[in-house]
């Protein structure tokens, strides 16, 4: 059984899944008006690692500033 993502309540209304009420759909939207959901940046993060391994295996620690 999915539980509200907003209160924890276990019993949802399948009307307003996955939420349990219009409340907590509400707050939900909210959230997303405030930025709660803003993207993270670990894609980021994972590019940057990619970099080092490929600049160590080619003997080139870091390209130039252009
Ligand atoms: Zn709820």
């Amino acid at each position: 059984m999915a539980s509200c993502p907003i209160c924890r309540k276990a019993d949802a209304d399948p009307k307003y899944k996955p939420f349990c009420s219009r409340r907590c759909s509400d707050v939900d939207l909210q959230r997303w008006f405030t930025g709660a959901y803003a993207i993270p940046v670990a894609l980021d993060e994972g590019a940057q690692d990619d970099d080092e391994k490929e600049g160590l295996g080619a003997g080139q620690a870091e390209k130039p500033p252009l």
